[in-house]
């Protein structure tokens, strides 16, 4: 089934109710963090800068187009503009990109060190271990352009130092990598703490996991088989 771009209303409306969503799971707070959905091949619609998920309407999210310009809204969009814009020219299936600062991601981005492959369900959404970025100052295209090498091929990244980024095909889609990558990356600090020996999937079972997950598992749960 073709992806369907929600219109500028609906994306808006959807964008606010995510940030509600992120507060709810502990993913974000205060006003850091940021989301984006597509709103048509040439728009993006991102949440402002500086602004509380609590307080945010609809009016207040910016579109942009695919250079990350202003076409319409009040606010300044998200210091993270870049990051995002950069993800959906690099990542073409991409529809949604939220950008985390959730506490175990954000431990592991501070060793500089990957969410690794040890457990089913984030091998299943993301394919793999997950990569963190090289360091680069917040809002810089520099951030943007590590975060991109370091998604390779994956729906996440680590930011080295900052936190966490995702895409989906959707903002739900979005939603489950950054849920499932914070609960992976506890799981490692967890882990680590122990001390014990930690055993990462074989790649050819983490690539045959996440290709089922992807043929069947995702579409179904988005209501498409
Ligand atoms: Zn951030």
């Amino acid at each position: 089934m073709m992806d369907k771009y929600l219109s500028a209303n609906e994306a808006r409306a959807a964008i606010v109710e995510m940030g509600h969503r992120l507060i709810e799971k502990r993913l974000v707070a205060g006003s850091w963090g940021n989301i984006s959905c597509r709103a048509g091949q040439q728009t993006i619609a991102i949440t402002p800068s500086g602004r509380g998920y609590e307080h945010l309407a609809p009016s207040d999210v910016v579109l942009l187009d695919n250079t990350g310009c202003v076409v319409d809204g009040e606010r300044i969009p998200s210091s993270e503009s870049k990051l995002h814009v950069a993800i959906y020219a690099a990542c073409p299936e991409a529809q949604a990109v939220i950008h985390t600062h959730s506490i175990y991601a954000s431990a592991l981005a501070a060793m500089r060190r990957p969410v690794p492959a040890i457990i089913e369900d984030i091998v299943q959404i993301c394919g793999g271990s997950v990569n963190c970025a090289e360091y680069a100052f917040p809002g810089t295209q520099e951030l943007a352009d590590a975060a991109v090498k370091a998604l390779a091929g994956r729906k996440a990244a680590l930011l080295a130092n900052h936190g966490a980024v995702c895409w989906g095909k959707s903002l739900d889609d979005a939603l489950v990598v950054a849920e499932i990558l914070e609960k992976a990356a506890q799981i490692a600090v967890i882990c680590s703490s122990c001390g014990g020996k930690v055993y990462e999937l074989d790649e050819a079972d983490a690539a045959a996991m996440h290709s089922f997950y992807e043929q069947h598992y995702s579409k179904r749960q988005m209501g498409e088989e």
